[in-house]
């Protein structure tokens, strides 16, 4: 039996390992999410039969009400509110393994009648499952609660608060040491718990709302670590296998995004940078310059002429959910012959991948994406861009002005285009709250309004020429 059960796990992590390597093209992405969902369901189903924790009519209930969760969340959460989501689903791991560290610590106390007396290896284990676990879960929590606007999405700061936090994590730390060199006592663990559950809240209040993804995909790495050091507790590999694994790769997607931004994860997390929504006007200098109009119907003969014509797709684009306009938009201008691409800057609107997700739902082509160090050299010679609701990604500022605050973040060089258009509604700056230079310049042209609707106008212009 045990070494079925060893097998199986193997098989596992297999799975997990081969999943995680397919995620990584778009192409394959779709079955390697469901061989990692094979591999957690093997590992699952083992470890319950072989423990023979409950009672299997509890487990059939239990995933019942857990796929039916799922499946409603998959179908009615909008894509725009997908960061959200991950918070939550991050927030309720890290719960998880918190509930699964303590249940064993209070299992060791009752045990040995009284203040447990486990080995301090188990302590470790169950201390660090404990804080991880609880930092994550109330950390989710806040950080659901500003990108769904339930809690305010400015930074809350008050007086001492790195002092504070500093003193409370201290404390954590003492109680740690006391737990596992002197004596591991209840009352001892539960204001640990406690503290483990506050700092959470304190960690995570004092960042922007606009900063929330980044933190999201921190936490999503610490409810990977939260769950190896519970996997450490009830001694499961695949546990402790499966946690580094999502340690791991929520790490390296957090270095990601904290490049693309050209910020460091200590300005994220202590900078108070972004404070959710830029207040209009908020471009220093806003309305100095004058800016050039166009039409739909201006705008659908500038692309519709174009022999090579680059959608880049932003925040806006999103919001708007335009990306089916936008595909139709597309077809049209290559059945007229235009060559279309679309340029994808790895932090375009408020999560990563944002913009490929979209664009595949509306069966976008993967082979017409293309990433920004590919399709920046293609800039100059592209005779039109069409920028829908990107404003950051798009900033020249960032190249060439060392006193911008986003100087230094790589950008898509679409000034460097023959005409550039530019479709949002207004001319309020974007997450970042700064102005954008690419508005005035001579060969941009703002098409003002909303991206779906002007969008589906272009298509019907389009169609007409
Ligand atoms: P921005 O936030 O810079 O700009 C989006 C633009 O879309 C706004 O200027 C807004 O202008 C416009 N807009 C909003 N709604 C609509 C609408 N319905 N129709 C048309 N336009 C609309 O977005 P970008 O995608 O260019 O940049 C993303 C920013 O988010 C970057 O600064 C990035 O660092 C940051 N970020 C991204 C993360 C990620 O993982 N992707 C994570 C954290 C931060 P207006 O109001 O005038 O319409």
């Amino acid at each position: 039996m045990e070494l079925f059960i060893q097998l199986a796990y193997l098989l596992s992590a297999g799975l997990f390992l081969f999943g995680l390597k397919r995620l990584s093209s778009p192409a394959t992405a779709r079955g390697g999410n469901v061989m990692s969902s094979a591999g957690m369901l093997i590992a699952v189903a083992v470890t319950l039969l072989h423990r023979d924790i409950v009672d299997f009519r509890t487990i059939l209930i239990a995933v019942a009400v857990g796929s039916l969760i799922g499946a409603l969340a998959a179908r009615f959460v909008k894509m725009t509110a997908m960061p959200q989501m991950v918070g939550i689903f991050n927030g309720f791991g890290g719960g998880a393994s918190a509930i699964v560290a303590a249940a064993e610590f209070f299992a060791i106390a009752a045990a040995a009648d009284g203040a447990g007396k486990g080995d301090a290896g188990t302590h470790v284990s169950i201390l660090l499952g404990t804080l991880i676990g609880g930092v994550t879960l109330t950390g989710s929590f806040v950080a659901f609660g500003k990108l769904q606007g339930i809690v305010t999405g400015r930074p809350v700061t008050y007086p001492y608060q790195k002092t504070i936090s500093l003193l409370i994590f201290l404390v954590i730390i003492a109680l740690a040491v006391v737990t596992v060199a002197v004596q591991p006592a209840s009352w001892i663990f539960i204001i640990f718990l406690c503290l483990s559950l506050l700092i959470g809240v304190l960690l995570v209040i004092p960042i922007g709302g606009a900063d929330m993804p980044v933190v999201i995909s921190l936490l999503n790495s610490y409810s990977g670590l939260a769950a190896s050091a519970a996997g450490f507790v009830v001694e499961n590999m695949i546990l402790i296998i499966a946690g580094a694994l999502v340690g791991a790769s929520g790490l390296i997607l957090t270095a990601i995004m904290c490049k693309a931004m050209n910020r460091s994860l200590a300005n994220v997390v202590f900078g108070a940078f972004g404070t959710g929504d830029a207040a209009p006007g908020a471009a220093a200098g806003a309305g100095d310059s004058t800016v050039r109009e166009v039409s739909s119907e201006e705008a659908a003969m500038i692309l519709g002429f174009a022999k090579s014509a680059i959608i880049v797709p932003g925040y806006g684009m999103a919001v708007a959910q335009a990306q089916h306009q936008v595909r139709e938009m597309a077809d049209l201008l290559e059945n007229r012959g235009v060559s279309v691409k679309y340029a994808i800057h790895p932090v375009a609107g408020r999560m990563p991948g944002h913009m490929n997700v979209l664009l595949a739902e509306a069966n976008v082509p993967y082979d017409h994406l293309a990433d920004m160090d590919d399709i920046n050299p293609e800039f100059e010679r592209a005779d039109a861009v069409f920028v829908l609701g990107a404003n950051d990604v798009v900033n020249p500022a960032a190249r060439n002005d060392t006193s911008s605050p986003i100087y230094g973040m790589p950008i898509l060089d679409v000034d460097k285009a023959g005409h550039v258009i530019v479709v949002k509604r207004s001319m309020n700056p974007g997450f970042a709250g700064i102005e954008n230079p690419l508005f005035f310049l001579k060969n941009t042209s703002m098409l003002f309004g909303d991206a779906q609707k002007v969008t589906a106008s272009l298509v019907t212009e389009i169609k007409e020429l």
